[in-house]
């Protein structure tokens, strides 16, 4: 097949394309740069049956593919507060651009959703038909209202244009080829360990969140576009922990010796978040294989090879 993978740059659109081209398809990957990088896709600039296509996706874009793997968005807080109407009109028109994309050539349209369309929520651990706790004023408001609107998008295009689509919330994910100043907290901790600075936790550290090894929602998202299921469906690992319980793992792992530094809590910041994935369990017979142990010290791995190379 020829697969569209867009924000295929990035972090988790890059392990994406890993496995697809590992499975022998034709991988287009379209991406603006914002937050990606050409390190991430190095191994496959040479392949015959890979093409690289420096575009914005607020822009209109024709294409041919059979399916489309839709993820370009920055992901961290910290770039989509950096320019939140960039973020939006990312969201908003890029996502319509996509599906008229997906409309015109009769593409599979997969859309990479959030747990942030469940807000701060009052659910616990959130189900796919809680429908959250949004702030559609505040600073996170880009992204999780940009996200819901992609939904409601993705799901309007399915009944009024008849677009076969998928969609996956993600909760919180983790892995190798994050940005060093990506500024989400598992890789904030990890670079601050290595390089001897402070871990710097939000609030009280009493904040939970669920992490997900990246190789995991991989194939969680591959078994979601391949099935009947069209979603909307949760991918996380269920294991939930406070932030401050994540600082003290990474401080074991790499520096028993190194500080905590407590900041100011960043507005909105939700209080806690874990998946139900009752739903990915049932139609997807998907489950998450990786202990968060693990998966960190695979990541701290690739974090000490790219700060310290050997
Ligand atoms: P990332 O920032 O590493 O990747 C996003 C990619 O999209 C980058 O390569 C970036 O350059 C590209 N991009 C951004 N705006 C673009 C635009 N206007 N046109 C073209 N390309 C653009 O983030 P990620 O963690 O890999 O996240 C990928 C997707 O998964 C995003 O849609 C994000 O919202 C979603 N998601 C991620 C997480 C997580 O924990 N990583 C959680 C929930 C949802
Ligand atoms: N679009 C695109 N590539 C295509 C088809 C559509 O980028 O191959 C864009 C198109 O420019 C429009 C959006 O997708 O802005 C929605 O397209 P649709 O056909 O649904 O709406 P219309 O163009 O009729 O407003
Ligand atoms: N966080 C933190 N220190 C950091 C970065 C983040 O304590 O250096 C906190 C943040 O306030 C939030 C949690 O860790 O409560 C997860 O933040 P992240 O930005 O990774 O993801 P999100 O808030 O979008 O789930």
């Amino acid at each position: 097949m020829r697969i569209l993978v867009t924000g295929g740059a990035g972090f988790i659109g890059s392990h994406l394309i890993d496995r697809l081209m590992e499975q022998g398809h034709e991988v287009i990957c379209l991406d603006n740069f914002f937050t990606g990088t050409k390190r991430n896709i190095l191994k496959w600039m040479d392949n015959p049956y890979f093409e690289l296509i420096r575009h914005d996706i607020t822009e209109p874009i024709r294409l041919e593919a059979d399916q489309i793997y839709h993820l370009a968005c920055p992901a961290s807080p910290v770039h989509y507060q950096y320019n939140p109407v960039k973020t939006i009109k990312t969201n908003v028109l890029g996502t319509l651009n996509m599906l008229g994309l997906a409309k015109r050539i009769k593409a599979r349209f997969f859309l990479a959703s959030t747990s942030e369309v469940y807000g701060d929520p009052d659910v616990h651990p959130q189900t796919e038909d809680y429908r959250g706790n949004v702030n559609c004023i505040g600073i996170r408001s880009c992204y999780d209202e940009g996200k819901r609107v992609a939904e409601t998008l993705a799901f309007d295009y399915h009944r009024q244009n008849g677009v076969d689509i998928r969609v996956v919330r993600i909760f919180n994910t983790y892995g190798p080829r994050m940005l060093e100043n990506d500024g989400r907290v598992v890789s904030n901790f990890i670079v601050q360990a290595l390089r001897g600075v402070p871990l710097t936790i939000y609030g009280d550290g009493l904040q939970t969140r669920s992490f997900c090894y990246v190789s995991d929602l991989v194939e969680g998202f591959i078994r979601l576009m391949n099935s009947d299921y069209i979603g909307p469906v949760n991918i996380g690992n269920p294991g939930e922990y406070t932030i401050l319980e994540l600082a003290q793992k990474i401080q074991n792992m790499i520096n028993p010796d190194a500080e905590i530094q407590f900041k100011p809590l960043p507005e909105d910041d939700p209080k806690q978040r874990q998946p139900d994935i009752t739903r990915a369990k049932t139609y997807l017979n998907w489950e998450p294989t990786i202990p968060l142990d693990q998966g960190l010290k695979l990541t701290v791995d690739d974090f000490r090879e790219r700060i310290y190379p050997s």
